[in-house]
């Protein structure tokens, strides 16, 4: 059985007060979580911060990006070593918003995937077609040449979470539907299974618009695994919703 994980990325969104209070406010519940794995993702200036908020509770920090280098001239960038140092278990790699406005790519994702594993880092994997791929019919094609890509010279598959994330999706309100998830995550499945034997124990989450009143028909899917949460993890109420709709 794979453990379910739901994770909330803050994007560049709170001030260090509302980082601090909505940490606590969710750290509060984490008795209602049952075995699912929670995870924030906070802006990289409150990391220390919502550490020390969430210490000697359950819940898991992550980032929502790093560089591929340890180190060095790399000006306004963040290293896998940095994160780990300020206490992050997980970081977010290749969500649709680095490549749409930061020139992302498969390469770059690649490379901080590597490097991510080396620093004992959990990956994040984000992947997923957009509006105009979808209605051309390329959601299976662009999704496999992400994976086929992004995985490239890698073996260590059970180190990773991967979150199949519809840019048409993300922050607008349009949800995938519960089959349309299904189906891509599937395909990733049958992906996985072309790699590793352990392609059972993988976790694959779904993102996009998701929220209290869809999380339980997406997380009925059979390869759903928890989710990747943007606009709803910033309300402490709803995302305690989403996630006790994930517990077993
Ligand atoms: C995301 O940022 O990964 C995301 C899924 O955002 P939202 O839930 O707002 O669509």
């Amino acid at each position: 059985m794979r453990t379910r994980l739901v994770a909330g990325n803050w994007k560049m969104n709170t001030l260090a007060d509302e980082a601090i209070g909505l940490a606590k406010a969710i750290a509060k519940s984490a008795k209602a979580f049952g075995k699912t794995e929670v995870l924030l993702c906070p802006p990289f200036v409150w990391l220390k911060q919502v550490a020390e908020t969430i210490k000697g509770s359950p819940i898991r920090l992550g980032a929502q990006n790093m560089i591929w280098e340890d180190a060095g001239a790399f000006t306004g960038e963040i290293s896998a070593p940095m994160l780990k140092s300020a206490g992050c278990q997980y970081v977010i790699i290749g969500h649709s918003e680095r490549r749409q406005f930061f020139g992302e790519t498969d390469l770059t994702v690649n490379m901080k995937l590597h490097k991510a594993i080396k620093t004992g880092l959990t990956p994040i994997i984000c992947l997923g077609e957009s509006l105009q791929e979808r209605e051309a019919g390329q959601t299976e094609r662009v999704v496999s040449t992400q994976f086929a890509n992004g995985f490239k010279d890698f073996g260590q598959f059970e180190r990773v979470v991967i979150a199949y994330e519809p840019v048409w999706a993300i922050g607008t309100g349009k949800t995938a539907t519960a089959s349309q998830a299904q189906e891509i995550h599937q395909l990733l499945r049958r992906l996985l299974q072309e790699k590793t034997a352990e392609y059972a124990q993988i976790r694959i989450l779904y993102g996009g618009s998701v929220k209290p009143d869809n999380a339980a028909e997406l997380i009925g899917q059979e390869d759903v695994d928890g989710f990747l949460v943007g606009g709803a993890s910033l309300k402490a109420k709803d995302f305690i919703e989403i996630v006790k709709a994930t517990v077993i």
